[in-house]
């Protein structure tokens, strides 16, 4: 039995995020046929028909939108029978020397019955008994879920995935919230390597177990980032780098209908992510972008990227493209008058024609559905 979170006060919207749950919760169960899934208002049910107790919970304590959970055992709304079921599930949870307290809730106001009543302040065992309409359930555990909103319920929103620590917690964060998330990669063969690239997309994949797939889309960045190389001032090339990264994932984003750019930003970590660094990179776009770790310190983001089991993989010693071009020293104190010069210098006629393939996006999970799509991406 499955309670949900934060949805419970949202009005009209209601039946759209219990849809949008159900959906989510069914996509992570995906692989287990025997479940039978149905949400009603104020409660999901997941029958387990055999299946494995343990990954199913397992699974859904990291699904967002849920408050808690119970496994419970479903009887028939019979006195007799109710009993009967209490008695054999106290018995096999009860250890001698424990209190314990019956809770009873009955929805089902035609159903009539009287009982007896123990009650104690803090008892070890709270067995619960709930009379639905259809049903009675017995359980006597309730188990804590990732609250957060349904993923999806917010719109759609695009991840500026690197390889590194950073960006992935970030989409988790943004997931948390209800934002449906497609990573946005960029890569720069044969400067990065293909190793570099399954990386960011295992860690797409990580992010698909908060609540259903993730659309992958790799940007080949190579040619853009010569030519900043060869033409952008030194001091200003990250910062023009990171610019001509906003702006792509800005048009991709309006292509695929997204509301919102995520990215791993945290302020001052690097010498792009200084205040002045960052409004300069913001300036190509009116889009919101929402930073999720901006104001974090790096433990506190490498604790939740341990909880979130992407760590490990993020630590995996691949060059990302921005590490490759990196320059020796960047500038932390810009001046845009002279960032402007250089990139406009970049923008030169060639570049600005060229057109920029969206190559792949795969659909993680499921069975990695690609999506090959090459419109224009005019920067
Ligand atoms: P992370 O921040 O994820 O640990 P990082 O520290 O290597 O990776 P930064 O240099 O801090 O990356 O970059 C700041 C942000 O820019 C990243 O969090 C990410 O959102 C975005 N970004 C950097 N490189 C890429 C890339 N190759 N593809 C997509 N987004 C990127
Ligand atoms: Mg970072």
């Amino acid at each position: 039995m499955v309670r949900y979170g934060e949805l419970s006060t949202k009005g009209k919207n209601r039946g759209y995020f219990i849809n949008r749950l159900a959906k989510n919760i069914r996509e992570v169960l995906a692989d287990m046929p025997e479940l039978k899934i149905t949400a009603v208002r104020d409660r999901a049910h997941i029958e387990l028909n055999g299946a494995d107790y343990a990954e199913v919970s397992n699974r859904l304590t990291k699904v967002f939108g849920i408050q808690n959970f119970s496994p419970s055992i479903k009887v028939e709304k019979s006195m007799p029978i109710i009993k009967e079921e209490v008695v054999a599930l106290f018995k096999e949870i009860y250890s001698e020397g424990q209190t314990f307290k019956i809770a009873t809730r009955r929805a089902d106001h035609n159903f009539e019955f009287s009982y007896a009543k123990v009650q104690m302040k803090k008892p070890d065992i709270t067995l619960r008994v709930e009379i639905r309409q259809d049903a009675t359930y017995l359980s006597f555990e309730d188990i804590k879920g990732a609250g957060g909103m349904p993923v999806g319920t917010a719109g759609r929103g695009h991840l500026m995935l690197s390889g590194g620590i950073d960006s992935p917690v970030a989409g988790y964060l943004a997931l948390k919230r209800g934002v449906e998330i497609e990573a946005v990669h960029f890569a720069s063969p044969p400067y990065t390597s293909p190793g570099a690239l399954k990386k960011a997309k295992d860690l797409a994949a990580k992010l698909t177990v908060f609540g259903g797939s993730i659309t992958f889309i790799e940007v080949p960045f190579t040619e853009i980032q010569e030519e900043i190389k060869a033409k952008a001032p030194q001091a200003y090339l990250m910062t023009i780098t990171r610019r001509f990264m906003m702006r792509v994932v800005d048009r991709v984003r309006e292509e695929r209908g997204g509301k919102v750019i995520i990215n791993g930003e945290s302020l001052g970590q690097v010498a792009s992510q200084t205040l002045g660094s960052m409004s300069a990179i913001n300036e190509v776009t009116n889009t919101p972008v929402i930073r999720p770790v901006v104001t974090m310190d790096k433990n506190e983001i490498i604790e939740i990227a341990e909880k979130i089991d992407t760590f490990n993989l993020s630590i995996l010693p691949f060059e990302d493209c921005c590490t490759v071009f990196a320059p020796p020293s960047p500038k932390t104190n810009m001046k845009r008058e002279w960032m402007l010069r250089g990139w406009l210098t970049v923008r030169s006629k060639e570049l600005c024609s060229q057109q920029l393939l969206v190559k792949t996006g795969t659909k993680l999970k499921k069975k990695n559905l690609l999506i090959s799509y090459n419109k224009k991406c005019y920067l």
